[in-house]
């Protein structure tokens, strides 16, 4: 079975919608380095406050703090990984690499999840998400059964800074100049699986399960 996985796509592709379901129903790790990021941040470490910056302004945090931050998630000891906004540069991928050979692991398949722009731009803003347990919700598909309150947990529902449109448009650009190059990266290494996102989650789960044999 495939178990060691990335994640790979542009924002809003519902990369850690998937992942969540993934790792529920497998008993996979999830390693979201975004949720990783966003917990420091509102943890005020040292660590989340100096990649606030580059959160807010769309850019992305350097290479090496994300991938110390994988490092310590990374263990021969799970069933599996599903990594997730991770790598995002091919420096990234390459420290990957390395670090899984270390635990004597490899990697599985590199998933790309195809969604178009617009379709991206309106969910991401339209997302909602729980300040206290990071469940991710929409205005328009996906809203919780009371107003503004997460469904799991109870806590308030707000939009990430990073959800607006100007910063979206960053994230995007950013995506396109140091991420996309990934998708021929894993191609090349015959680990590139495509699945098209651009429907509902269980659609697209559907989609993937069949992709990886799951
Ligand atoms: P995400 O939740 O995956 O959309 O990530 C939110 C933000 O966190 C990104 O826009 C980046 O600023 C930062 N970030 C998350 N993962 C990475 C990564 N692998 N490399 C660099 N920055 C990252």
């Amino acid at each position: 079975m495939m178990k060691n996985l990335i994640f790979l796509g542009p924002p809003g592709a519902g990369k850690g919608t998937i992942a969540d379901i993934v790792c529920s129903e497998h008993g996979f790790r999830h390693v979201s380095t975004g949720d990783i990021l966003r917990q420091e941040i509102s943890n005020r470490s040292e660590l989340g406050l100096r990649a606030k910056a580059d959160i807010d302004a769309g850019k992305l945090v350097p290479d090496e703090v994300v991938i110390m931050m994988v490092q310590e998630k990374i263990s021969p000891d799970v069933p599996g990984v599903v990594l997730d906004g991770f790598p995002r540069t091919v420096n990234q991928a390459r420290l990957l690499e390395q670090c899984l050979n270390d635990n004597g692991l490899g990697l599985d398949a590199a998933v790309l999840f195809d969604a178009g722009t617009d379709v991206i731009v309106k969910r991401l803003t339209s997302r909602l998400v729980c300040e206290s347990c990071g469940a991710v919700y929409n205005l328009y598909t996906n809203l919780p059964q009371a107003d503004y309150k997460c469904d799991k947990c109870g806590g308030g529902l707000v939009q990430r800074s990073d959800d607006n449109e100007n910063t979206v448009k960053d994230r995007l650009r950013v995506y396109k100049e140091k991420t996309a190059p990934l998708i021929d990266f894993y191609d090349k290494q015959g680990l590139l699986i495509r699945v098209d996102a651009e429907g509902y989650p269980e659609d697209n789960y559907a989609r993937l399960r069949k992709a990886l044999k799951l």
